[in-house]
């Protein structure tokens, strides 16, 4: 199975050392979290991870992206929502220089932060009328596509955040039309990741037009039983991002033998007999994950979950395969 991340990582910032650094700090180019993404993609190669992300070091999931859309002070509205120029492309291309020299089978992951996500922690001040404005959310729909569309050559999947759907504060039939308008005609994969409790929104969740949906399994039990009707690709979190203890690679594998067994009932596995069947259906269907971003945990935990969930993930697929 592909091992991802959601996305954002420890900030580890490294203040301006050699003189060259401490002249361009002077003149104020000095790029502080340059060495952040650098640490958050070593990192999560060093651990095995095959889809890296840039690690969304530069602000929360929303300061990123309303620091760079007009419309925006800060996280107050006071004009109509556009787009201006690419917000994280200079930094995936950044990426992409440091996997080259690592290996030619790893990918990066695209992430923006979902309208209705945006919508619903910002504060709107003028032109909408309110954070449920669907114009605001069909703005912010439009101008997050010329993201997506300026990102797509450079990544070999998307993942739109979009956090806010598993409170019931918005609205899934204009949260689904907002997505279907990024999606359109984009051409590698998207994933949509909405973590919390997701089982009494998944029925239509499943009905997005994305490839994968992705969510919490380890902090959140109870979503398991989405496994049983999910009709897309599955990002399966199985770490919990929101404790600092780690978790054993037998927690994890425990874990992945669970969602097996839900998944066997599932259509797209209907049909397999062998395990090396059931191996291929799950390359096919599934990625793990942790369950979400992990900024706020200590880098070393952060390190040392992701190395547990590559090797469990790892070791889960080899026992399978003797098990054959
Ligand atoms: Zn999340």
């Amino acid at each position: 199975m592909i091992k991802t991340v959601v996305g954002s990582y420890p900030v580890v910032i490294k203040e301006p050392e050699s003189l060259w650094e401490r002249v361009l700090d002077i003149f104020g180019i000095y790029d502080r979290y340059k060495y952040a993404i650098e640490r958050a993609v070593r990192d999560q190669l060093d651990a095995g991870i095959d889809i890296v992300s840039d690690g969304q070091v530069r602000g929360d999931m929303v300061e990123i992206f309303v620091n760079n859309l007009y419309g925006f002070d800060g996280k107050r509205v006071v004009g109509k929502v556009e787009f201006v120029e690419p917000i994280t492309l200079n930094d995936i291309k950044f990426v992409k220089k440091i996997i080259s020299k690592y290996s030619k089978d790893k990918g990066i992951k695209g992430i923006i932060t979902g309208p209705c996500t945006i919508a619903g922690s910002v504060r709107v001040e003028d032109y909408y009328t309110d954070n449920r404005d669907e114009t605001l959310i069909y703005d912010l729909a439009n101008a997050l596509k010329r993201e997506v569309e300026s990102i797509q050559d450079y990544v070999s999947m998307i993942q739109i955040d979009e956090p806010i759907l598993s409170t019931g504060l918005y609205d899934l039939d204009t949260a689904k039309r907002a997505i279907k308008r990024i999606c359109e005609n984009i051409k590698v994969p998207v994933a949509l990741h909405v973590c919390g409790d997701v089982s009494s929104i998944f029925q239509e969740l499943n009905t997005f037009n994305v490839d994968i949906l992705d969510h919490e399994f380890a902090s959140n039990r109870k979503n398991l039983d989405i496994l049983e009707e999910i009709n897309k690709k599955i990002g399966f979190g199985c770490i919990n991002t929101k404790v600092k203890s780690v978790e054993s690679i037998e927690d994890v594998k425990n874990l992945l033998n669970e969602a097996l067994e839900i998944l066997k009932n599932n259509p797209l596995f209907s049909g397999v007999q062998s395990n090396e069947e059931i191996l291929k259906r799950l390359n096919e269907y599934m990625m793990v994950d942790p369950d979400c971003g992990m900024r706020l945990l200590p880098v070393d935990i952060a390190y040392k979950k992701l190395k547990v969930m590559v090797n469990a993930s790892e070791e889960f697929e080899r026992e399978l395969r003797e098990r054959a």
